[in-house]
C-alpha cells in the first residue's frame, strides 16, 4: 500500500475512506459504525509528533482494525482553548465540548479522546 515516511508503525490497520464523517461521530460520542457491519471499538489513541494523533478501531464483528487519524489543533481551536483559560474557566475540548476536560500532558492541554493539544499551560 502507502510507504509511511513517518517510520510510525501502526501495524496492519487499515484506512477508512469516510473518515471525517466517522470523525463527527466520534467528537459527538456516538457508535461508529463500521464498513463490515457492527461498530468500531476504540483501542487506543497514538498522538503524534506534528500535533495530529492516530487512532485505532476495531470492528466488533469482523474484528478487522482501522485507523482514522485525527487532525492537530486548528488556529481557531487553540484560541478557544486560551480563551478559556484566560477567562479562568477549565478548558474543554473544542471537539467534544463540555464533557471532555483537557487534561495535562507535560506543557500541553490534551483531550484524552482525541489525543490533541489544544493549549499549553
Ligand atoms: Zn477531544
Amino acid at each position: 500500500m502507502s510507504d509511511s515516511n513517518q517510520g510510525e508503525d501502526v501495524g496492519n490497520a487499515l484506512q477508512l475512506d469516510n473518515e471525517k464523517q466517522l470523525l463527527k461521530h466520534y467528537y459527538a460520542g456516538q457508535q461508529m459504525e463500521s464498513p463490515n457491519g457492527g461498530f468500531l471499538i476504540r483501542l487506543g489513541i497514538r498522538p503524534q509528533d506534528s500535533g495530529k494523533a492516530i487512532a485505532i478501531f476495531e470492528c466488533n464483528v469482523s474484528w478487522i482494525r482501522y485507523e482514522i487519524t485525527i487532525p492537530k489543533a486548528t488556529r481557531t481551536e487553540r484560541k478557544k482553548v486560551k480563551d478559556a483559560l484566560t477567562a479562568g474557566q477549565d478548558p474543554v475540548c473544542p471537539r467534544h465540548g463540555s464533557f471532555a476536560r483537557l487534561v495535562r500532558a507535560g506543557k500541553d492541554l490534551v483531550c484524552s479522546d482525541c489525543g490533541v493539544a489544544y493549549g499549553k499551560v
